[in-house]
């Protein structure tokens, strides 16, 4: 198989989806390689890096899209790139296949197979493929970076010949894949951290991580909101009113506040209000990671920072992995070679399709001419 990689088209993306190394191990695979000239410079990877890994370089992008059996990419397709697929070509990308339906169609028609990065079911065998978790994890991460870099304090309380200096605190809704990363992160950095989420069982793994949960003086609350097939369920209003009180309970103490909190294909839940927004000191931080699905926070203007009247800062950008595209290209690019791998387990390198395989069924949109999404449900966890 000849598998390629176009530069990224979307303004401002600096992701790859293959990289010198993980170009080395597909070509371990059995696999050639082959990437738009350019498609990694923005991600730290020169051409000349390629090349040293085997890796043709291709000048226009038609030309890749035509050499190629498989193309592998970071972002939902263009309508040019959904017209250059052709009849047995595999494309492996993040796609948003449940809004996506007129692409969907488009490629299955034209006969290609689409692999949707997002759909890689959150099952433990899946985990090498889960681009979805690697990239939260990131984004969990560079979430309290970016707060640090706004915030005009330390992190951790010092006591130096200066004065002596308290630690901030740091509180993280929602303690899923970006949230314990911003959870670790900040306790890594020596800041008092608080989390909460809505499935209790989370507030072990927090509190061996050294922050502390956030528990709320409700009944049902292990009820409310647990876990399903890995996943929250929406809270009932009883519950979500005694959450909106703990928070503006806690929001004038609290220097940064990371939110992250989502239940799949639902608008993000807004559980940090205007008034909660007010209530806290000039100079606090907002990163709100569920912004490009809403947002979190009630005054979050995503793709924007903003400063309110009363000194808080509001970061609401949806591009932190990209922010860090060496980091990020590496773990997307290794999770797509686990992708392949799996869907070509023989010597000779091609592709084996088995809709049998709960992880290739869950993220394969269209395949054999039809539009394979959605997937049933998995069968094995
Ligand atoms: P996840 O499903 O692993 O975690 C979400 C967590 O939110 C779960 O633990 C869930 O229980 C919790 N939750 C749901 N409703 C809640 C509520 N009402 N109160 C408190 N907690 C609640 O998701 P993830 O992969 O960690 O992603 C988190 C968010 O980060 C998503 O919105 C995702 O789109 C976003 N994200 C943003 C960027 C960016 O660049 N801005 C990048 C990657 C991910």
């Amino acid at each position: 198989m000849k598998i390629g990689t176009p530069r990224e088209v979307l303004d401002g993306e600096a992701r790859v989806a293959m990289t010198p190394d993980s170009a080395r191990q597909l070509q371990k695979l059995g696999h050639d390689c082959a990437i738009e000239t350019g498609a990694g410079e923005r991600a730290g990877f020169s051409d000349a890096a390629y090349k040293e890994a085997g890796v043709e370089i291709i000048k226009s992008p038609a030309a890749l899209w035509k050499a190629c059996d498989v193309i592998a990419k970071v972002r939902v397709p263009t309508d040019t790139e959904v017209k250059r697929l052709r009849k047995g070509q595999t494309l492996i990308t993040f796609f948003n296949p449940a809004e996506n339906d007129a692409q969907m169609k488009q490629a299955a028609d034209k006969g290609a197979t689409v692999i949707a990065m997002e759909m890689v079911p959150r099952i433990s065998r899946a985990q090498k493929m889960d681009a979805l978790s690697s990239m939260a994890n990131i984004a969990g991460y560079r979430a309290v970076i970016e707060a640090g870099s706004n915030f005009g304090r330390f992190f951790t309380g010092q006591v130096t010949a200066a004065g002596k200096v308290p630690p901030a605190k740091v509180l993280v809704v929602g303690a899923g894949v970006a949230g314990l990363a911003a959870i670790g992160t900040s306790t890594s950095l020596g800041a008092i951290t608080y989390a909460f989420d809505v499935r209790p069982e989370v507030a072990e793994q927090i509190e061996s991580m050294g922050a502390e949960f956030v528990y709320l003086d409700f009944e049902e609350a292990a009820q409310d909101g647990a876990e399903t097939g890995g996943y929250a369920a929406p809270s009932s209003p009883e519950f979500r009113e005694k959450q909106l009180e703990k928070f503006r309970e806690l929001a004038p103490e609290m220097d940064i506040v990371i939110t992250t909190a989502l239940i799949p294909g639902r608008a993000a839940p807004v559980l940090w209000t205007r008034d909660m927004v007010e209530a806290m000191k000039p100079g606090s931080v907002i990163v709100d990671l569920a912004a490009e699905k809403g947002g979190n926070c009630e005054l979050t203007e995503p793709d924007e920072k903003i400063v309110t009247d009363n000194g808080v800062t509001i970061v609401g950008y949806t591009d932190f992995p990209s922010r860090m595209a060496t980091q990020s290209s590496t773990l997307y690019a290794t999770n797509i070679r686990h992708m392949l791998s799996d869907l070509t387990p023989e010597k000779d390198g091609a592709i084996v399709h088995d809709m049998e395989d709960d992880v290739i069924r869950g993220a394969t949109v269209t395949h054999g001419g039809e539009v394979t999404y959605p997937p049933p449900k998995p069968k094995v966890a």
